[in-house]
């Protein structure tokens, strides 16, 4: 699980469950939850200054189909609670599209 880190901040994604599993391939994805993440960090003050909300998003990663999207979160401890405290294996990651890093 070491290899499938966040392009943003390098820390590695951690899974957490989806709250809804219906129309989802995979029953979790993965997501950083770094709150210094520059991409975290940075979406806070992108979605204030072009849609006027307070909220953010993180990085988040379909492990099914290795597609990366921003998972929504109108708090810094949002979603934290659905972290899933379960080693991911490597192998039911799809290896599609997921950047592995040398
Ligand atoms: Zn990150």
């Amino acid at each position: 699980m070491d290899d499938l880190r966040c392009p943003h901040c390098g820390q590695e994604l951690v899974p957490f469950e989806l709250p809804d599993v219906t129309g989802w391939g995979a029953p979790f994805h993965m997501a950083c939850f770094n709150d210094d993440c520059p991409y975290y960090t940075g979406s806070w003050r992108w979605m204030e200054e072009r849609y006027g909300v307070r909220a953010g998003y993180r990085y988040r990663l379909d492990p099914e189909t290795g597609e990366a999207s921003p998972l929504p979160v109108w708090s810094p401890s949002a979603v934290k609670d659905r972290i899933l405290d379960v080693e991911v294996e490597r192998s039911v990651v799809s290896p599609i599209a997921v950047e592995v890093r040398p």
